[in-house]
């Protein structure tokens, strides 16, 4: 059974592209949300993913706050959070980190390179 990475983002785009990338190059399953809050509902819900990818700036629910959230969830409290950022928002790396993120990705982003970091972070 492939493992499920939920990613995050208000962008259909970006959400279809980490989708394409992970479903044609690994056994992953992918489980999108357009927001924090969304992707929180599902958690609670009962989603268990091996692996969260998420944008930072969304409406409703941004990824530092969903980030934080996550963490105080005792069943998602080691699950990796990779960060979707680009180069100008260098600082949100820190803020992300301290909120709990464990890596981040730069956009814009090769699939290959996607799947490479996603690799080395599901084990
Ligand atoms: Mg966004």
């Amino acid at each position: 059974m492939g493992k499920t990475v939920l990613i995050v983002d208000d962008a259909p785009t970006i959400r279809q592209m980490v989708g394409f990338a992970l479903k044609g190059n690994g056994n992953y399953d992918v489980v999108e949300a357009g927001d924090g809050s969304e992707a929180l509902e599902k958690l609670k819900g009962g989603l268990k993913p091996s692996l969260v990818i998420t944008d930072l700036n969304m409406p409703k629910m941004d990824g530092i706050t969903m980030i934080k959230n996550i963490r105080k969830m005792p069943a998602h409290k080691f699950t990796p959070i990779l960060m979707l950022t680009t180069e100008s928002l260098g600082s949100k790396k820190k803020e992300g980190q301290a909120a709990g993120a464990t890596g981040w990705i730069v956009k814009p982003f090769k699939p290959e390179e996607l799947v490479q970091v996603v690799g080395k972070v599901i084990k």
